[in-house]
């Protein structure tokens, strides 16, 4: 669903991001303010005003959202939860989480949190409207303060919406995991009403689109298809995190890994591993240190008349602390580590020997077992889990 992100600023800590697809949102925040909303609600001013108004709209949208998640970011910090940052996207912002909320009260807190900042942003922001109305404030002035307090009413009543993984759907999982003292089916339920949800909107936007109302219709099913989206995706993470959690990579990983000596040419290492074995990634190992890691890329970069001249060693780059880790290292983290540096293969490293090596086939095969024979209707979402490395370009 991520695609390019551009770190902006830190704010108490945390890293606000924006998507590219944010910064079409805003063009067109901007565009349908200053070209439609604010003349036809404020008439008779310059074109030059009405620009002004919409950038100012959409940067007051943009703090709206940025306050709005870091509310749930310091709720969460203050619970000891790893906080990675704030991404601003197509449908709005989301506060990264790296692990899921200790209790449900923690849970209920930390969902609640951002739609109260916006409840209170909305009536700060209309109170002020008010004001400048009555003060006989500039027309520009009254109208931007009053939009971005009813974009925030709009931001309250979205996220509200009972279906995870809104903030709604969040407090209804809060309550049923507090009711049934089970994560799991709290999260299955939750996230059902949000598909549910998600089905209704869809819905909508095609009654939309059949009473030739396009934009808007296709506005409805785009954030209804996100929303089934992310209910189905965060329904999967909560499995795979409760199959994974407290499971040592030493256990998932192959303590007898291919290894290649520096010494050999990088003909030998084409014709002898890459060939032979399908990886795109080899260790480097002399004396059961391991030396540094080849890559098909570093290979391409050698001229084909050279291969058989050069020597792996010459090649091989030193392993850096994405495609390595400890053997004690939760695999949680290992899959978060693949997912985030999109490699399908993590060297399992102490003390600068290589203990085996961990592949993301491995990890994925016993979870789909565990999820099988454990998780009951789970084992359907196991699956569509399973990122193929085909599809996602990760590297074997
Ligand atoms: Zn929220």
């Amino acid at each position: 669903m991520f695609g390019k992100t551009i770190t902006l600023f830190r704010v108490f800590g945390f890293a606000v991001r924006i998507d590219w697809s944010w910064i079409i949102i805003v063009a067109l925040v901007v565009w349908s303010l200053a070209g439609g909303v604010f003349p036809r609600l404020y008439e008779g001013l310059y074109w030059g005003s009405y620009l002004v108004m919409g950038l100012a709209a959409a940067l007051g949208l943009f703090a709206s959202i940025v306050v709005h998640e870091l509310c749930h970011s310091l709720v969460a910090r203050r619970y000891g939860l790893p906080m990675k940052g704030i991404t601003l996207f197509l449908f709005g912002g989301i506060a990264e989480m790296g692990d899921e909320p200790p209790s449900p009260k923690a849970e209920l807190l930390m969902a609640a949190a951002g739609p109260a900042a916006s409840v209170v942003l909305c009536g700060v922001f209309l109170g002020a409207s008010l004001i400048s109305g009555a003060a006989g404030g500039p027309m520009a002035v009254t109208g931007v303060l009053r939009w971005i307090g009813y974009i925030n009413g709009v931001l309250v009543v979205f996220n509200l919406i009972p279906g995870f993984p809104l903030d709604g759907g969040r407090v209804l999982r809060a309550i049923l995991w507090r009711w049934k003292g089970d994560l799991r089916g709290a999260t299955r339920t939750a996230s059902r009403v949000g598909a549910v949800f998600g089905a209704v909107l869809i819905g909508l936007g095609i009654v939309n689109l059949l009473l030739l109302n396009p934009i808007g219709g296709l506005w409805w099913i785009l954030i209804g298809m996100f929303i089934r989206g992310a209910a189905k995706m965060g329904y999967q993470q909560v499995l795979v995190r409760q199959a994974l959690q407290g499971e040592p990579v030493r256990r998932f990983m192959n303590p007898q890994p291919v290894t290649v000596p520096p010494a050999i040419s990088v003909d030998e290492l084409v014709s002898d591993f890459v060939y032979h074995y399908h990886y795109k990634m080899f260790p480097v190992v002399e004396d059961g240190r391991l030396a540094g890691c080849v890559t098909t890329r570093q290979i391409k970069q050698v001229p084909r008349a050279q291969w058989t001249r050069r020597a792996v060693g010459e090649l091989a780059v030193g392993c850096s602390p994405e495609n390595t880790i400890a053997p004690d290292a939760d695999a949680v983290a290992a899959l978060s580590q693949m997912n985030q540096h999109h490699v399908s293969r993590l060297m399992v490293v102490s003390d600068g020997r290589l203990e085996g090596v961990l592949s993301l086939k491995d990890l994925l095969r016993f979870l789909s077992l565990k999820l099988e024979l454990e998780g009951g209707e789970a084992g359907e979402g196991a699956k569509a889990n399973v990122p193929d490395s085909e599809d996602t370009g990760w590297e074997e």
